[in-house]
């Protein structure tokens, strides 16, 4: 079985065409410029990454009809015709409280999609444009949905309120969401079959440690809180979002410095976080050589990020009533080994010991934790294209 899995931003378009049940990657690209020109880069497994070529794109299904033809053509294609591709699994960022798991795309799903627009005005849009561009130049293949927010819909009330008046969540729906759900998804899946155990005996804690980063608690296959919040500018410092902080300072500098409110939330947005502390970069490589060549609030920025991810790690691990294995994942949790090392050192309290050797690795499947960690700690690279191309396997069959 072939699923194409598509992720649709307002402009671009990623893909890659696999193989749900072996895991193989066919061929995957990126259209971009969508609207504009068109950049088109295509990768076929096994052979060199084509140059970005120009394609005319003046929408989506222009995009769509590129990569049928790569993938279809005779030289650098991988497969005969259209037909060898089963169903299409499609990215969407919000589910709201409509969706807690993948769905087969129905009108009344698109309906609903288009429901969850004021929660993910920048995203939604682009998803929906992505599967209508599919459903035109596809006609007749199965199409999935698969939601960054639909994993953490077993969250309990508890965990996703605010302390706000009532009506904000009735009427307005405001609440927690959580985001990266794919991702938390996939790696609590690995992290089960890693142990030998049933996910529903497990309580992991899921660290998404990239640019944009959250963590998950995870209870018996279940995600039961989460960093990120209604918005992903939520939970830890990150690249350039500040993560939580006390509502109190917008409403002081928005006065002090006569900001709008767009204005305050494009600075929390995009120049906060480790960019902001350390004015230095967003990219946690560039940080850590910065420090190192002694720049002190590079370093800082570093140390407020691993320290927002241990308390969590702590306070999940509260919220459950322990914990088994704790996840590093996504860009920073799979190859920074002093990030893992600083974030989880100092928790042998609670039966987390690292194994300093063990964690020299990047990019595996391992476990970096010692032999007698009584907490088992993981390094799993996420990937999220192959959880909803298996969603989607799944549904359609
Ligand atoms: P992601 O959003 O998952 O693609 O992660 C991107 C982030 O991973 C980048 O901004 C980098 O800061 C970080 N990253 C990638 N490689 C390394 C590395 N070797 N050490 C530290 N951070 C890294």
């Amino acid at each position: 079985m072939n699923v194409l899995v598509i992720n649709a931003g307002s402009s671009s378009l990623k893909y890659q065409l696999l193989n749900p049940e072996s895991g193989v990657l066919l061929a995957k690209g990126l259209c971009e410029r969508i609207g504009i020109d068109g950049k088109f880069t295509y990768k076929a497994d096994g052979k060199a990454t084509k140059d970005a070529v120009d394609v005319s794109m003046p929408t989506h299904a222009e995009a769509i009809q590129a990569v049928m033809d790569a993938l279809t053509d005779p030289a650098n294609g991988v497969i005969g015709s259209m037909k060898e591709i089963d169903a299409v699994g499609h990215r969407v960022v919000h589910g709201g409280e409509a969706f807690n798991k993948s769905v087969l795309i129905t009108d009344e799903v698109l309906k609903a999609i288009e429901d969850c627009i004021p929660l993910a005005p920048l995203h939604n849009p682009a998803n929906l444009t992505g599967i209508r561009a599919c459903q035109k130049v596809m006609p007749g293949v199965p199409m999935v949905a698969v939601f960054d927010t639909a994993f953490h819909q077993t969250m309990p009330a508890r965990a996703y309120m605010y302390a706000l008046p009532y009506e904000y969540y009735e009427n307005d729906k405001v609440r927690r969401y959580g985001f990266h759900g794919t991702s938390h998804k996939y790696v609590a899946g690995r992290a089960a079959a890693m142990l030998g155990k049933k996910p529903e005996e497990l309580k992991l804690i899921s660290c998404h440690l990239g640019n944009g980063s959250s963590v998950t608690a995870v209870d018996g296959g279940r995600s039961v809180d989460t960093s990120m919040g209604f918005t992903p500018l939520a939970g830890v410092p990150m690249g350039t979002r500040s993560g939580d902080l006390d509502a109190g300072i917008l409403q002081y500098l928005m006065n002090k410095y006569g900001l709008s409110i767009d204005e305050m939330l494009n600075i929390l947005n995009k120049k906060s976080g480790v960019q902001g502390v350390s004015g230095v970069s967003s990219d946690f490589r560039d940080l850590t050589d910065a420090f190192e060549r002694g720049n002190e609030r590079a370093g800082l920025a570093v140390d407020m990020f691993n320290y927002g991810v241990k308390k969590l790690i702590g306070a999940y691990a509260a919220a459950m009533g322990g914990v088994d294995a704790v996840i590093f994942t996504a860009g920073v949790g799979e190859n920074s080994a002093a990030q893992r090392m600083a974030i989880a050192s100092g928790l042998e309290f609670m039966g987390v010991k690292m194994d300093a050797d063990a964690n020299k690795v990047r990019g595996k499947e391992a476990v970096i934790s010692a032999a007698d960690s009584r907490v088992k700690v993981l390094l799993i690279p996420t990937n999220e294209e192959l959880m909803i191309a298996m969603d989607t396997a799944s549904i359609v069959k």
